[in-house]
């Protein structure tokens, strides 16, 4: 039904020219989805985000992700769309409302020992951040995948993106991915097809894998007990990365899956049920 009433919002936008945005409003820490005719890309907020391919969709039209950073406030924007036909370019504005997320709040009181890292882990996180900002900020001009994606578990979901995190009463950061149930040992497979870009034991993240799907899409399955993939693999939807656990700055085993499109975190769960839109 969903897909239904999709095709239809495409099929109306499509009448006023050649490219279309699904929907004109989206909260903080989420992503719009555009589609068009033609290659070409969309500007907003500064970035360039590319039109890709795909064969999922049988009529052969581009698609476009854009996603807006959580910690940008409710105000109304534009997309403008730059298309390229016959080598000519076409322009577009989209009127958009960013809205509030309207997350939950976690207030949490600050044990200053705890909250203390020493000079050594504080290095270590620094190095970490930037190898993953490199990462995440390399977009491979390809779609690895060709099919729907699927959740890497199908347990109940404990704790959603973007529950903000108050320290004091102020927003210190927020809750980056979507955390799965999972007993230590539960198997982690892959959402998708795509390639195996960080496979590591990290500070905070714990034993975790990077995917790369291209086109600036990654995802991150992190705190796992063990590692059953190398850097380098280029996996298959459903097969399994590592068994869930509770390494890395955790208080039980469960697995975090994390999102990034083109270097920005977003929510997980509504960017795959976007990407399943296609
Ligand atoms: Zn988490």
């Amino acid at each position: 039904m969903k897909r239904i009433s999709f095709l239809l919002v495409l099929l109306v936008s499509f009448s006023f020219g050649d490219v279309a945005l699904l929907k004109n409003k989206v909260s903080n820490g989420r992503c719009f989805l555009l589609k068009s005719d033609t290659s070409g890309y969309v500007a907003f907020s500064g970035k360039r985000y590319k039109f890709f391919p795909t064969i999922l969709d049988k009529s052969y039209a581009y698609y476009a992700i854009v996603p807006v950073n959580y910690y940008t406030k409710p105000h109304s924007d534009k997309l403008v769309t730059v298309t390229f036909e016959d080598e000519e370019k076409k322009y577009k504005t989209f009127r958009v409302k960013i809205t509030d997320g309207k997350y939950k709040s976690e207030r949490l009181r600050v044990n200053p020992k705890k909250a203390h890292f020493s000079k050594q882990a504080k290095i270590r996180i620094a190095r970490e951040y930037k190898e993953a900002q490199k990462i995440y900020n390399t977009i491979t001009p390809e779609a690895f995948w060709d099919r729907p994606f699927i959740f890497p578990m199908t347990t109940k979901i404990t704790s959603p993106f973007g529950t903000k995190r108050l320290f004091n009463g102020s927003l210190k950061s927020y809750h980056s991915g979507t955390d799965f149930r999972a007993k230590t040992g539960t198997p982690i497979v892959s959402a998708n097809d795509g390639q195996v870009v960080l496979v590591k034991k990290r500070f905070f993240a714990g034993n975790s894998v990077l995917v790369n799907y291209g086109e600036g899409i990654y995802l991150g399955y992190f705190h796992m007990s063990r590692f059953k993939v190398k850097k380098g693999d280029f996996v298959k939807q459903g097969q399994v990365l590592g068994l869930s656990g509770a390494t890395g700055r955790v208080t039980g085993p469960h697995l975090h899956l994390g999102a990034k499109v083109w270097g920005v975190q977003v929510d997980p769960m509504q960017l795959i049920e976007l990407l399943n839109q296609i």
